[in-house]
């Protein structure tokens, strides 16, 4: 079957709640907008127009038709198949109004992009307003710190640690310049708590395992340190254990923001915790999982951004995973676009139970969360029952640790699991920069998981778009 057949064949399958989410008139317009001219104008989708069934059908419809867009298709189509006749390349990047950007990461991973920091700027301030400790300190000349992983932003040096200077740009002030935070001295890290104290940043944007490290360090040192109006995680999945030893050494506001490099800001956390979608930048379409793995309020999420004259991106699979709340509401009373009770992972972060059922990492890391006296760790499943854990623990004794772990993953993953843990020293970042929390020796294909019935369709209705 067809994608458009399965688009507007299958009788109206959606979960209630997706149904009771609001969206504005100009929401579908954006929407209706971004699909047209890329459909028309955008080389990339020229064999896509023959799925689309046209204006006849619903926005929902026509986006639920079409199927979804990788990173390899960025790649192959890179950068002249990506944008609509009339715009070009060459004259963006002399006039300053674009730049190029590579993404870190392995060479499947790796993509280039076209950077409209004007878009992206904008983009980032309509997320502020979705959390009020962000809004109420984000003036958009405030000053902000950054501790992430150099090799993802910033300036890299390995060899020699670079004095403050070289580290400022604008209103941002990069606390970190190593690639591997296994490279920090102890001298670094007090350089970071003394920096902290003079620049008194607004906001400290975060990659939530660097943070963590840094503040294990505090807490053993008992050291004071400047507390920022909010401390914002991006770039990483930050674990339950994380979240603790941040929380220890900064009891201010934290909230996690969600994007791309290619979407810019999607989601933003507000103060009560929930996901709320930036809708005003970005369509998202929600695709189910099976019952049996979660759905249907666990599903995947593809990305359209609005808005960017220079990306032309039609549900972009994010490669991310994320749960609906069930209430469809939010204490906070923000109700434009999706609302999510958690992002749960990447689908690089899926792994299998033994009778085959999918574990994200937000299941994982609350079942792990149990234990104490963990720094970090890893879980690497290498086969169909075979896991290993790698951790990092301050506990002298560790043989009670190992098998408390051993009961938490057998409880998860079956009895018959076989669990081998690993006492380490640290956890390494992976090649990208980031840090990896689990993983699957082998591959996950998510398409054998998704729930087909749930294609969206609403009765036809005319386009009030201009
Ligand atoms: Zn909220």
């Amino acid at each position: 079957m067809s994608p458009i057949q399965r688009g507007v064949a299958i009788r109206n399958h959606i979960p209630n709640i997706i149904q009771s989410y609001k969206f504005s008139p100009e929401y579908y317009c954006h929407s209706e907008k971004a699909l047209e001219t890329s459909l028309s104008q955008v080389d990339l989708y020229k064999d896509w127009k023959a799925l689309d069934p046209g204006r006849r059908y619903s926005i929902d419809n026509r986006y639920a038709a079409l199927p979804a867009l990788t990173k390899g298709d960025i790649r192959r189509n890179f950068p002249r198949g990506l944008l609509p006749s009339g715009r070009d390349i060459d004259q963006g990047l002399a006039s300053g109004e674009i730049s190029l950007v590579e993404t870190s990461g392995t060479t499947d991973d790796k993509i280039t992009n076209i950077w409209n920091q004007r878009w992206w700027d904008d983009c980032e301030r309509a997320s502020w307003k979705l959390n009020n400790y962000m809004s109420g300190v984000a003036t958009g000349d405030h000053r902000e710190a950054i501790l992430v992983n150099a090799w993802n932003v910033g300036f890299v040096s390995d060899l020699v640690d670079l004095p403050l200077e070289k580290r400022r740009l604008s209103r941002f002030l990069y606390l970190n310049e190593k690639t591997n935070p296994t490279l920090w001295s102890m001298q670094l890290m007090d350089r970071m708590i003394e920096e902290l104290n003079t620049f008194q940043p607004a906001v400290l944007e975060a990659n939530p395992s660097m943070l963590a490290r840094l503040c294990r360090y505090i807490s053993s040192r008992n050291r004071p340190v400047f507390q920022p109006g909010i401390i914002v995680f991006t770039y990483e999945y930050p674990t339950n254990f994380h979240y603790r030893q941040i929380q220890r050494v900064f009891p201010v506001p934290m909230a996690s923001s969600y994007g791309t490099t290619e979407t810019g800001y999607v989601f933003m956390q507000c103060e009560m915790g929930k996901f709320h979608q930036n809708s005003d930048f970005c369509r998202v379409d929600f695709q189910p999982l099976l019952p049996e793995h979660g759905g249907p309020l666990l599903g995947q999420i593809l990305v359209t951004p609005f808005g960017n004259p220079w990306s032309y991106l039609v549900r972009f699979d994010t490669g991310d995973l994320v749960c609906l709340e069930s209430s469809g509401k939010c204490a906070c009373g923000r109700n434009s676009g999706l609302i999510l009770s958690s992002i749960a992972g990447r689908k690089a972060n899926l792994t299998l139970t033994c009778s085959g059922r999918l574990v994200t990492l937000f299941e994982l890391d609350g079942a792990l969360s149990r234990l104490n006296d963990i720094d970090e760790y890893k879980l690497v499943q290498v086969d169909t029952t075979g896991y290993r854990l790698h951790l990092v623990s301050p506990r002298g004794d560790k043989s009670r640790l190992r098998d408390e772990a051993t009961a938490v993953l057998r409880e998860l993953y079956g009895e018959t699991a076989r669990v081998e843990v690993i006492f380490s020293d640290s956890i390494l970042p992976e090649i990208s920069g980031k840090y990896l929390v689990s993983k699957a020796l082998f591959p996950i294909k998510l398409d054998g998981f998704l729930d087909s019935r749930y294609a969206p369709e609403k009765s036809s209705t005319r386009s009030k778009c201009r």
